[in-house]
Protein backbone atom coordinates (compact mmCIF):
# COMPACT_ATOMS: atom_id res chain seq x y z
CA UNK A 1 0.00 0.00 0.00
CA UNK A 2 1.46 3.54 -0.92
CA UNK A 3 1.14 6.15 1.43
CA UNK A 4 1.13 9.87 1.05
CA UNK A 5 1.34 12.51 3.95
CA UNK A 6 -0.19 15.76 2.99
CA UNK A 7 1.36 18.47 5.86
CA UNK A 8 3.94 16.03 6.88
CA UNK A 9 5.88 18.94 9.40
CA UNK A 10 2.92 19.21 11.00
CA UNK A 11 2.49 17.71 14.64
CA UNK A 12 -0.19 14.72 13.46
CA UNK A 13 2.17 14.40 9.91
CA UNK A 14 5.38 13.52 12.20
CA UNK A 15 3.45 11.68 14.06
CA UNK A 16 2.06 10.07 10.83
CA UNK A 17 4.95 9.55 8.79
CA UNK A 18 6.82 7.28 12.12
CA UNK A 19 3.66 5.34 11.92
CA UNK A 20 3.29 4.30 8.24
CA UNK A 21 7.24 3.58 8.21
CA UNK A 22 6.33 1.03 11.60
CA UNK A 23 4.07 -1.02 9.56
CA UNK A 24 4.84 -3.89 6.92
CA UNK A 25 1.91 -3.56 5.00
CA UNK A 26 2.61 -0.05 4.30
CA UNK A 27 4.91 2.02 1.90
CA UNK A 28 5.97 5.97 2.81
CA UNK A 29 6.00 7.45 -0.91
CA UNK A 30 6.19 11.09 -0.11
CA UNK A 31 4.86 14.05 1.95
CA UNK A 32 3.95 17.63 0.99
CA UNK A 33 4.43 21.06 2.68
CA UNK A 34 2.91 24.21 0.92
CA UNK A 35 5.11 25.73 -1.69
CA UNK A 36 7.93 27.95 0.16
CA UNK A 37 7.76 25.81 3.69
CA UNK A 38 11.22 25.77 5.43
CA UNK A 39 10.67 22.09 5.48
CA UNK A 40 11.17 21.85 1.73
CA UNK A 41 13.83 19.44 1.10
CA UNK A 42 14.12 17.87 4.50
CA UNK A 43 13.82 13.97 4.94
CA UNK A 44 10.68 12.95 5.92
CA UNK A 45 12.06 10.23 8.22
CA UNK A 46 14.28 12.79 9.51
CA UNK A 47 11.10 15.12 10.27
CA UNK A 48 9.82 12.30 12.52
CA UNK A 49 13.12 11.80 14.30
CA UNK A 50 14.26 8.72 12.53
CA UNK A 51 17.20 7.73 10.13
CA UNK A 52 17.03 9.39 6.88
CA UNK A 53 15.01 7.80 4.27
CA UNK A 54 15.75 9.47 0.76
CA UNK A 55 12.75 10.92 0.43
CA UNK A 56 12.57 14.85 0.31
CA UNK A 57 9.43 17.42 1.29
CA UNK A 58 8.36 18.76 -2.03
CA UNK A 59 5.29 20.87 -2.40
CA UNK A 60 4.10 18.75 -5.51
CA UNK A 61 0.49 17.47 -4.19
CA UNK A 62 -0.72 16.93 -7.99
CA UNK A 63 1.80 14.28 -8.41
CA UNK A 64 1.86 12.76 -4.72
CA UNK A 65 -2.16 11.70 -5.66
CA UNK A 66 -1.04 10.44 -8.85
CA UNK A 67 1.33 7.99 -7.15
CA UNK A 68 0.09 6.84 -3.87
CA UNK A 69 -3.04 4.44 -3.11
CA UNK A 70 -3.60 6.01 -0.40
CA UNK A 71 -3.09 10.12 0.98
CA UNK A 72 -3.68 10.91 4.57
CA UNK A 73 -4.73 14.83 5.36
CA UNK A 74 -4.13 16.69 8.73
CA UNK A 75 -3.71 20.04 7.57
CA UNK A 76 -6.03 22.99 7.14
CA UNK A 77 -9.89 23.27 5.98
CA UNK A 78 -8.78 24.92 2.43
CA UNK A 79 -6.10 22.89 1.66
CA UNK A 80 -8.18 19.87 2.52
CA UNK A 81 -10.95 21.20 0.03
CA UNK A 82 -8.10 21.10 -2.87
CA UNK A 83 -6.99 17.36 -1.36
CA UNK A 84 -10.54 16.23 -1.72
CA UNK A 85 -10.61 17.62 -5.85
CA UNK A 86 -7.10 15.83 -6.14
CA UNK A 87 -8.27 12.66 -4.84
CA UNK A 88 -11.21 12.40 -7.35
CA UNK A 89 -9.22 13.32 -9.94
CA UNK A 90 -7.21 10.58 -10.06
CA UNK A 91 -9.25 8.22 -7.70
CA UNK A 92 -6.80 8.04 -4.49
CA UNK A 93 -7.92 7.16 -1.69
CA UNK A 94 -8.06 10.02 1.15
CA UNK A 95 -8.45 9.81 4.95
CA UNK A 96 -9.30 13.08 6.06
CA UNK A 97 -8.69 13.92 9.89
CA UNK A 98 -8.74 17.97 9.61
CA UNK A 99 -11.12 19.65 11.74
CA UNK A 100 -12.75 22.85 11.24
CA UNK A 101 -14.31 22.68 7.25
CA UNK A 102 -17.09 25.03 6.43
CA UNK A 103 -20.09 23.67 5.46
CA UNK A 104 -19.11 24.40 1.73
CA UNK A 105 -16.24 22.27 2.37
CA UNK A 106 -17.71 19.20 3.41
CA UNK A 107 -19.71 19.88 0.65
CA UNK A 108 -16.66 18.98 -1.60
CA UNK A 109 -15.47 16.53 0.01
CA UNK A 110 -19.01 14.84 -0.25
CA UNK A 111 -19.05 14.84 -4.08
CA UNK A 112 -15.13 14.19 -4.36
CA UNK A 113 -16.29 11.10 -2.59
CA UNK A 114 -18.76 9.57 -5.18
CA UNK A 115 -15.58 9.01 -7.07
CA UNK A 116 -13.32 7.83 -4.63
CA UNK A 117 -12.68 6.39 -0.90
CA UNK A 118 -12.72 8.96 1.34
CA UNK A 119 -12.48 7.89 5.28
CA UNK A 120 -13.30 11.26 7.35
CA UNK A 121 -13.06 11.48 11.28
CA UNK A 122 -13.02 14.33 13.92
CA UNK A 123 -10.88 11.56 16.10
CA UNK A 124 -9.58 8.40 14.64
CA UNK A 125 -8.71 6.86 18.28
CA UNK A 126 -10.78 3.57 19.02
CA UNK A 127 -11.62 5.40 22.59
CA UNK A 128 -13.56 8.13 21.16
CA UNK A 129 -15.46 6.43 18.54
CA UNK A 130 -16.27 3.50 21.11
CA UNK A 131 -17.34 7.05 23.40
CA UNK A 132 -19.69 8.42 20.33
CA UNK A 133 -21.32 5.29 20.47
CA UNK A 134 -21.82 5.13 24.30
CA UNK A 135 -22.84 8.89 24.34
CA UNK A 136 -25.93 8.06 21.77
CA UNK A 137 -26.65 5.26 23.97
CA UNK A 138 -26.95 7.34 27.07
CA UNK A 139 -28.64 10.35 25.63
CA UNK A 140 -30.98 7.90 23.94
CA UNK A 141 -31.74 6.78 27.60
CA UNK A 142 -31.74 10.01 29.76
CA UNK A 143 -35.05 12.27 28.93
CA UNK A 144 -34.63 16.14 29.10
CA UNK A 145 -34.29 16.65 32.94
CA UNK A 146 -30.76 15.65 32.22
CA UNK A 147 -29.04 18.31 31.18
CA UNK A 148 -26.54 18.03 28.08
CA UNK A 149 -22.86 19.29 28.34
CA UNK A 150 -19.80 18.88 26.14
CA UNK A 151 -16.22 19.76 27.89
CA UNK A 152 -13.52 19.93 25.89
CA UNK A 153 -9.60 20.90 26.33
CA UNK A 154 -6.96 21.18 23.81
CA UNK A 155 -3.18 22.84 23.62
CA UNK A 156 -2.68 26.29 22.84
CA UNK A 157 -2.22 25.60 18.93
CA UNK A 158 -5.51 24.44 18.50
CA UNK A 159 -7.17 26.79 15.59
CA UNK A 160 -11.11 26.04 15.72
CA UNK A 161 -13.44 25.52 18.46
CA UNK A 162 -15.05 23.60 19.87
CA UNK A 163 -13.45 20.49 18.51
CA UNK A 164 -14.31 18.62 15.65
CA UNK A 165 -14.57 15.71 18.36
CA UNK A 166 -16.79 18.11 20.39
CA UNK A 167 -19.23 18.62 17.98
CA UNK A 168 -19.36 14.99 16.81
CA UNK A 169 -19.88 14.23 20.30
CA UNK A 170 -22.74 16.48 19.86
CA UNK A 171 -23.91 15.01 16.91
CA UNK A 172 -23.84 11.62 18.51
CA UNK A 173 -26.08 13.05 21.46
CA UNK A 174 -28.66 14.87 19.14
CA UNK A 175 -29.26 11.47 17.80
CA UNK A 176 -29.96 9.75 20.31
CA UNK A 177 -32.27 11.92 21.61
CA UNK A 178 -33.92 12.56 17.72
CA UNK A 179 -33.45 16.03 17.45
CA UNK A 180 -31.31 18.37 15.21
CA UNK A 181 -27.51 19.67 16.55
CA UNK A 182 -28.57 23.09 15.00
CA UNK A 183 -31.23 23.48 17.01
CA UNK A 184 -30.20 22.87 20.40
CA UNK A 185 -26.29 23.61 19.84
CA UNK A 186 -25.45 26.51 22.47
CA UNK A 187 -21.86 26.64 21.68
CA UNK A 188 -21.13 30.16 23.71
CA UNK A 189 -22.05 31.64 26.79
CA UNK A 190 -21.01 35.19 27.60
CA UNK A 191 -22.61 37.91 29.69
CA UNK A 192 -27.00 37.61 30.38
CA UNK A 193 -28.00 34.56 29.02
CA UNK A 194 -30.94 33.66 30.83
CA UNK A 195 -31.67 30.37 31.99
CA UNK A 196 -30.54 27.33 30.20
CA UNK A 197 -33.27 26.03 28.13
CA UNK A 198 -34.23 22.05 29.00
CA UNK A 199 -33.04 20.22 25.83
CA UNK A 200 -29.89 22.22 25.08
CA UNK A 201 -26.99 20.73 24.12
CA UNK A 202 -24.04 22.78 25.71
CA UNK A 203 -19.96 23.44 24.60
CA UNK A 204 -17.33 24.58 26.43
CA UNK A 205 -13.92 25.30 25.52
CA UNK A 206 -10.66 25.34 27.35
CA UNK A 207 -7.03 25.58 25.64
CA UNK A 208 -3.66 25.44 26.96
CA UNK A 209 -0.67 23.92 27.03
CA UNK A 210 0.54 20.54 25.46
CA UNK A 211 -2.74 19.21 26.09
CA UNK A 212 -3.48 16.24 23.21
CA UNK A 213 -7.25 16.40 23.86
CA UNK A 214 -9.45 16.10 26.48
CA UNK A 215 -13.13 15.29 26.49
CA UNK A 216 -16.15 15.07 28.72
CA UNK A 217 -19.91 14.44 28.10
CA UNK A 218 -21.85 15.56 31.16
CA UNK A 219 -25.37 14.36 31.76
CA UNK A 220 -26.45 16.54 34.66
CA UNK A 221 -30.01 16.44 36.80
CA UNK A 222 -30.99 18.13 40.18
CA UNK A 223 -30.32 14.32 41.96
CA UNK A 224 -26.77 13.28 40.00
CA UNK A 225 -24.31 13.75 37.27
CA UNK A 226 -22.91 11.38 34.76
CA UNK A 227 -20.06 11.82 33.37
CA UNK A 228 -18.25 10.05 30.29
CA UNK A 229 -14.78 11.17 29.96
CA UNK A 230 -11.73 10.26 27.22
CA UNK A 231 -7.80 11.71 27.29
CA UNK A 232 -5.83 11.19 24.62
CA UNK A 233 -2.13 10.89 26.12
CA UNK A 234 -0.09 11.42 22.66
CA UNK A 235 -1.08 11.60 18.82
CA UNK A 236 0.11 8.31 18.58
CA UNK A 237 -3.58 6.96 19.00
CA UNK A 238 -4.78 9.13 16.21
CA UNK A 239 -2.33 8.08 13.74
CA UNK A 240 -2.30 4.53 14.39
CA UNK A 241 -6.08 4.94 13.83
CA UNK A 242 -5.35 7.23 10.19
CA UNK A 243 -3.22 4.55 9.04
CA UNK A 244 -5.49 1.99 9.51
CA UNK A 245 -7.94 3.55 7.65
CA UNK A 246 -5.64 4.16 4.84
CA UNK A 247 -4.80 0.35 4.86
CA UNK A 248 -8.81 -0.58 4.80
CA UNK A 249 -9.45 1.62 2.30
CA UNK A 250 -7.79 -0.67 -0.74
CA UNK A 251 -10.54 -2.67 -1.17
CA UNK A 252 -13.79 -0.16 -0.97
CA UNK A 253 -15.88 0.87 -3.22
CA UNK A 254 -16.03 5.08 -3.63
CA UNK A 255 -18.08 6.33 -0.88
CA UNK A 256 -17.76 8.64 2.68
CA UNK A 257 -16.99 6.48 5.53
CA UNK A 258 -16.37 6.86 8.87
CA UNK A 259 -13.87 5.77 11.53
CA UNK A 260 -16.94 3.60 12.50
CA UNK A 261 -16.71 1.91 9.55
CA UNK A 262 -13.49 1.02 9.76
CA UNK A 263 -13.26 -0.33 12.99
CA UNK A 264 -16.63 -2.94 12.96
P1 LIG B 1 -0.26 21.54 12.48
O1 LIG B 1 -0.51 23.00 12.26
O2 LIG B 1 0.84 21.12 13.39
O3 LIG B 1 -0.01 20.81 11.06
C1 LIG B 1 -0.69 21.13 9.88
C2 LIG B 1 0.34 21.02 8.75
O4 LIG B 1 -0.35 21.12 7.50
C3 LIG B 1 1.37 22.17 8.79
O5 LIG B 1 2.68 21.62 8.71
C4 LIG B 1 1.02 23.00 7.56
O6 LIG B 1 2.16 23.63 6.96
C5 LIG B 1 0.47 21.91 6.64
N1 LIG B 1 -0.33 22.42 5.51
C6 LIG B 1 -1.24 23.43 5.51
N2 LIG B 1 -1.70 23.63 4.25
C7 LIG B 1 -1.09 22.70 3.45
C8 LIG B 1 -1.14 22.39 2.06
N3 LIG B 1 -1.93 23.08 1.22
N4 LIG B 1 -0.38 21.37 1.59
C9 LIG B 1 0.43 20.67 2.42
N5 LIG B 1 0.53 20.94 3.75
C10 LIG B 1 -0.22 21.93 4.25
O7 LIG B 1 -1.67 20.95 12.97
P2 LIG B 1 -1.96 19.53 13.66
O8 LIG B 1 -1.99 19.68 15.15
O9 LIG B 1 -1.12 18.46 13.05
O10 LIG B 1 -3.49 19.33 13.21
C11 LIG B 1 -3.86 19.36 11.84
C12 LIG B 1 -5.37 19.15 11.72
O11 LIG B 1 -5.71 17.84 12.19
C13 LIG B 1 -6.23 20.12 12.56
O12 LIG B 1 -7.41 20.42 11.84
C14 LIG B 1 -6.56 19.30 13.80
O13 LIG B 1 -7.76 19.71 14.45
C15 LIG B 1 -6.73 17.94 13.19
N6 LIG B 1 -6.57 16.79 14.10
C16 LIG B 1 -7.44 15.77 13.92
C17 LIG B 1 -7.31 14.62 14.66
C18 LIG B 1 -8.22 13.45 14.35
O14 LIG B 1 -8.09 12.37 14.99
N7 LIG B 1 -9.11 13.58 13.37
C19 LIG B 1 -6.31 14.52 15.63
C20 LIG B 1 -5.43 15.58 15.80
C21 LIG B 1 -5.56 16.72 15.01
Amino acid sequence: MKIGIVGCAGRMGRMLIKTVMARPDARLIGGTEPMGSDFSGHDLAALAGLEPCGIAVNDQTDILFEAADAVIDFTAPAATRHHGELAAKHKTALVVGTTGLTDDDQAQIITASRQTVIVQAANFSVGVNLLLGLTEQVAARLGDDYDLEILEMHHRHKVDAPSGTALALGEAAASGRRVDLNNVSVRVRDGQTGARRPGDIGFATLRGGGVVGDHTVMFASDAERLELTHKAQSRDVFASGAVRAAVWSKDQPPGLYSMRDVLV
